[in-house]
């Protein structure tokens, strides 16, 4: 099967059922991202060196055989396919990524962080991670909930970042922006920033981040391209929360004649959206048709990507990596 194919069939269903050895090594559990505080965790499937994250669960119709050290066989609509598993540094392969806040005043209703009993991560204890990884990491990433205000939460994940400078790694920081972030991540040497407008629509903003600010997103995405450059800023796009295609094509065009580098992330339904549906790998294939199109028309590139999910790759469609 077309590794683009399987991927989409793959982010459809979510998850896979494991069998064969043991596979504790290669699981990672998320205190942010799609997996936020998911009980069975999930691992990192990877083939011809591309990646793709998938959830575990018993009940998935989808089999991951692991053959032992890391071989592994995915079986799904009657094909095997080979690839190996991929131990995650922190979170991901590759990256340390930290969640700093575990905890968030907000209450987007797709997120399931505000029911997650989450703490902040002292600067002491962050630093000690990314060192006990550093030699199996090429980034740094760094994302945060809003634990008690958007300038608190900026401030310490500024300290966060200082902090962690001395590693010489790439640093990205996707947060929620208040207007001098860009300029101050960016006075300290972070080299991306990941900025999430969410939704395809402002009316779908409003409803599903009804805390949130859609034109301070827009705001932040604006100053940062003339900071950190063309292809070093991004901006997720959920698909699933009942947009049209047109909506997302718009909102990519939007995103893309700006410099930002959008990332379309399929619904994980959680929190108050738990009873909604994956979006399927039809239709996210023909998102990815329309994604490359606008990257390639608007000179975007992801495979520029240093840090956070871009190089990651594991939850989305990447255009430049996947096809
Ligand atoms: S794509 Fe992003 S959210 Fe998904 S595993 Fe990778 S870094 Fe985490």
């Amino acid at each position: 099967m077309e590794w683009i194919r399987l991927k989409a069939r793959l982010l459809e269903a979510g998850s896979v059922r494991i069998s064969g050895e043991p596979v504790d090594r290669y699981v990672s559990r998320s205190a942010a991202g799609p997996s936020a505080g998911g009980k069975s965790g999930s691992l990192f499937f990877s083939a011809g060196g591309r990646r793709v994250r998938l959830g575990i669960d018993e009940a998935s119709l989808i089999v991951l055989f692991h053959r032992g050290g890391g071989e592994a066989v995915l079986t799904l609509d009657g094909e095997e396919v080979y690839g190996r598993l991929e131990p995650a540094a922190l979170h991901c392969p590759c990256q340390a990524y930290i969640t700093v806040s575990g905890a968030c005043i907000f209450h987007c209703r797709y997120c399931r962080v505000p029911g997650l009993p989450g703490r902040r991560k002292e600067i002491a204890e962050i630093v000690e991670m990314v060192g006990s990884a550093v030699d199996r990491v090429d980034a740094i990433a760094i994302t945060s909930g809003v634990a008690s205000s958007i300038e608190e939460e900026e401030a310490y994940v500024l300290e966060v970042v200082a902090a962690l400078a001395p590693f010489g790694l790439p640093i990205g920081v996707s947060i929620y922006p208040g207007p001098e972030t860009p300029a101050r991540l960016h006075a300290l040497g972070v080299v991306e920033v990941k900025f999430n407008i969410e939704t395809a629509t402002e009316a779908l903003f409003c409803q599903m981040c009804p805390d949130l600010s859609w034109d301070g997103v827009w705001e932040a995405l604006r100053s940062s391209v003339m900071l950190f450059g063309r292809d070093r800023v991004f901006s997720n796009v959920i698909v699933g929360l009942g947009e049209t295609d047109e909506d997302l094509e718009r909102v990519m065009g939007d995103l893309a004649a700006i410099g930002v580098i959008p990332v379309l992330r399929p619904l994980t339904p959680a929190a108050s959206l738990a009873g909604r549906s994956r979006p399927s790998s039809a239709r996210l294939l023909s998102l990815y048709d329309t994604h490359e199109r606008i990257l390639r028309q608007a000179g975007l590139n992801p495979r520029r990507a240093l840090t956070m999910c871009s190089a990651c790759t594991g939850c989305d469609l990447v255009p430049g990596r996947d096809g």
